[in-house]
């Protein structure tokens, strides 16, 4: 996939992906990259579809739809459709949700609260009355996977399913470093000590517009007593006693599967 500004369009094919208050459309087909623009689709605070990537040779155009249209098939919620997705395709559709996301809540200027456009040039949603440009938004998040002699550190947050456990994670504060961010997060949810931090990789994660920046970490000291708040259990787990996992799409899963191979 390639990234492409809202300048570049040349592709000679081209296809849509609608999308309404953060979730999905699909055409009658179950085609959520559709090949048709849509008259219905009136924008929210956005003049045209606008290009965000090209897949192969073909360009694609994200449209957010008004909420008061009444869409006559089926809507999904990008997690959900997500889990059926080639890697490729998980980029484009977490490029396409974080773009809705933006558009969906600046249609207002966040400095005079004057209507916003989308600039000419960038990605940027532009004020006239004062001249201040936004742009989309992203949040830098650390997510980790604690390895100690009893196997690895998987939490369960209260908003997961029951049953299920995933690594920990959590936003980076204003003024903070990332490795920082990491050793507060775990010692708050879990109340654990670190000792050395390896960064393995990073995930756009588009729920709403995370950067997720995934660390294996070695467990140092303390033992576990969670928060209680965010963290309603946690424990240490070995490859062949594991808990229901993330979905293998998340960066949390492969983080958990690089952290057991050193268990097996
Ligand atoms: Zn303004």
């Amino acid at each position: 996939m390639k990234i492409k500004s809202h300048r570049e369009a040349n592709s000679i094919t081209s296809r849509y992906i609608y999308m309404q208050n953060g979730e999905v459309l699909l055409d009658a087909q179950q085609n959520w990259l559709q090949h048709l623009p849509l008259a219905l689709a009136h924008s929210a605070g956005q003049q045209r579809p606008l290009l965000i990537a090209s897949l192969g040779d073909e360009d694609i155009y994200l449209h957010t739809v008004c909420h008061s249209v009444n869409w006559s098939h089926e809507v999904v919620h990008g997690r959900e459709l997500m889990a059926s997705l080639s890697e490729l395709e998980v980029d484009l559709l977490s490029r396409a949700l974080q773009l809705s996301h933006w558009l969906r809540d600046h249609q207002y200027c966040g400095r005079c609260g004057a209507h916003t456009q989308l600039h000419k040039q960038d990605y940027g949603l532009y004020c006239k009355a004062c001249e201040h440009t936004q742009y989309p938004r992203i949040s830098p998040c650390i997510i980790v996977v604690v390895k100690g002699p009893k196997g690895i550190l998987l939490a369960h947050n209260t908003r997961f399913p029951e049953g299920r456990y995933s690594a920990l994670a959590g936003f980076v504060e204003a003024g903070e470093n990332i490795e920082a961010a990491v050793h507060r997060e775990v010692y708050e949810e879990v109340g654990v000590k670190l000792g050395k931090l390896t960064y393995l990789y990073s995930q756009s994660w588009s729920f709403p517009h995370s950067l997720m920046m995934g660390f294996l970490a070695e467990y140092d000291s303390g033992e576990i007593q969670v928060d209680g708040v965010e963290i309603d259990a946690a424990d240490w787990f070995m490859p062949n006693d594991l808990p229901q996992l993330p979905p293998s799409f998340s960066i949390a899963r492969q983080l958990i599967d690089t952290a057991l191979e050193a268990y097996s």
